[in-house]
């Protein structure tokens, strides 16, 4: 397959060249633009599978580029991913009502840039064969049927489903919706596995109330068809068609009265090894379904499976958003919260601790001589002991504090509404429980015995007007813990 091509629009050398850099060395073709003129010139001669755009752009503020790309027809569904430095809050609202799919914040983290930028260059190619597919069927339809009123009540299938739905709702919608279309008393949408007996019924308009509903597939010889074979089956009449042979033998002997008439079986594919069946049934007292109407149920069907795709698109690319948010917030060592998303935590509880007149502490956690234990045992039992060390501190927390790393062998706990009285007696059991802790060594070695130096700050106090100025005392009061032999707290 040929490598997807990025155009990524930024004012600024060195980023261009940075990002251009790491997205090479991850397959992709790139090309560069510096100005919102040179970005324009390039979409049209490069035909990008994906845009990273600046927010700043000397010549077009970022924005009103989005604007104008997103409102020409040709680069619509282009996925455009923006870039800033700007605070998040205001800069991602915008690029996201303007269009963009996703935002990313400079300075950008490798990892998280390549994995969304592969999130969505995917999804976009997703969105692509949706669209393509949904283009196709209504030309089918068009061909296949003249009758204005379905072509209405097809085109509502398609517009009134959004986002906001999720996949078990859209079912619902959809077979409501195809019922009225096609005209028939029953629709149900039933989903199966390759190989599977059995089968389970999402959504019936005959019976709002099923969602979940496990059927056997011995009794529904259409559906057993359409899933072996997945091509499409009508069958005009039960009571006289082949493949009812063995059912009305059972339904005989049973006594079973069935007022079904005709069925229609269409199968789709939901995902790799996952089938789904739109199941359309006429009543005895209603008109018998024949080719007309399996053609017609086609190119609903068709539509109504590009829609359920799209939906489900949307819930995947927001369970990846939340991953990617989850990943940008942890330390993947300890699973602690990293140091950016404690800054921005900090500044948060600051501005709390203010208004509601209450107070907050910060612990600064060192390791004493942690070297030592890298050099004595080798940094994958060091990683084990920071790892221990990170549940201890997660165990000796209420639920409200936050536990980050802040650097190798550095922690940090924030306390809100804690005083310094507090904190103090915190920080000592902090140190007490380290002091105690067996921590992880070598297999049949006895376990490694360790100190802690904390340093601890509290807000609000006198000069201290800033996260930085926060940090800085506590720091300075690690020092001091540590001038004065280590395994000690001072404030
Ligand atoms: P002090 O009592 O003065 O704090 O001494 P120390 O040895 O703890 O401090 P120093 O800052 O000299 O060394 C910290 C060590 O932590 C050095 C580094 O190899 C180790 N370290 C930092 N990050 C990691 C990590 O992720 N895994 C492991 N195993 N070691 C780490
Ligand atoms: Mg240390
Ligand atoms: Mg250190």
């Amino acid at each position: 397959m040929a490598a997807a091509r990025i155009l990524v629009a930024d004012d600024d050398a060195a980023v261009l060249q940075s990002i251009g850099w790491l997205l090479a060395e991850n397959g992709y073709e790139i090309a560069h633009a510096s100005t919102g003129a040179e970005c324009l010139a390039l979409l049209e001669e490069r035909r990008p599978d994906l845009l990273l755009l600046d927010i700043l752009l000397p010549d077009a503020v970022g924005y009103d580029l989005l604007e104008t790309i997103k409102g020409d027809a040709r680069w619509h569904d282009l996925p455009v991913l923006m870039l800033s430095s700007l605070p998040p809050e205001d800069a991602s609202v915008r690029a996201l009502g303007l269009g963009a799919v996703d935002f990313v914040r400079k300075p950008y983290r490798p990892k998280e840039l390549v994995a969304r930028v592969q999130a969505h260059l995917r999804h976009g190619a997703m969105f692509r064969a949706t669209r393509d597919a949904l283009e196709r069927t209504e030309a089918a339809l068009q061909r296949a049927q003249d009758d204005a009123e379905s072509r209405r009540q097809l085109v509502d299938i398609l517009h009134e489903v959004t986002g906001d739905l999720s996949v078990s709702e859209l079912y619902q919608l959809l077979v409501g919706r195809a019922a009225r279309a096609l005209g028939v008393s029953h629709c149900s949408v039933v989903l199966s596995h390759t190989g599977a007996r059995t089968a389970t019924v999402v959504a019936a308009v005959e019976n709002p109330k099923i969602t979940s509903l496990e059927v056997s597939l011995d009794k529904y010889p259409e559906l057993q068809a359409a899933l072996d074979t997945g091509q499409p089956v009508l069958v005009e009449d039960i009571a006289t068609h082949p493949l009812y042979e063995g059912v009305r033998q059972v339904w005989g002997l049973e006594g079973t009265e069935v007022n079904i008439r005709s069925v229609i079986a269409l199968p789709f594919t939901v995902d790799r090894g996952a089938y789904g069946v739109f199941l359309v049934r006429r009543t005895r007292d209603q008109q018998p379904l024949g080719p007309a109407d399996l053609e017609f149920a086609e190119a609903v069907i068709t539509a109504a499976v590009a829609v359920i795709q799209r939906a489900r698109m949307v819930e995947h690319t927001m369970a990846d958003n939340a991953r990617l948010e989850q990943l940008a917030q942890t330390d993947p060592l300890t699973q602690l919260l990293n140091r950016r998303a404690l800054a921005e935590n900090i500044t948060a509880e600051m501005e709390r601790a203010l208004r509601y007149d209450s107070s907050l502490a910060l612990l600064m956690i060192d390791l004493d001589h942690f070297k030592m234990v890298n050099d004595t045992y080798g940094h994958l039992i060091g990683d084990d002991v920071l790892r221990d060390m990170a549940s201890l501190l997660r165990d000796l927390v209420r639920e409200n504090d936050l536990v980050a790393r802040y650097g190798g062998e550095e922690f940090v706990i924030l306390l809100p509404e804690t005083d310094d009285a507090g904190a103090d007696g915190f920080a000592e059991r902090v140190r007490s429980a380290v002091k105690e802790k067996p921590f992880a060594s070598r297999p049949g070695e006895r376990a490694i015995a360790l100190t802690a130096s904390i340093g601890v700050a509290t807000f609000p106090a006198a000069r201290i007007e800033s996260v930085e100025d926060l940090f800085a005392r506590a720091d300075a009061a690690l020092y001091r813990a540590k001038a004065d032999g280590r395994d000690r707290v001072r404030r």
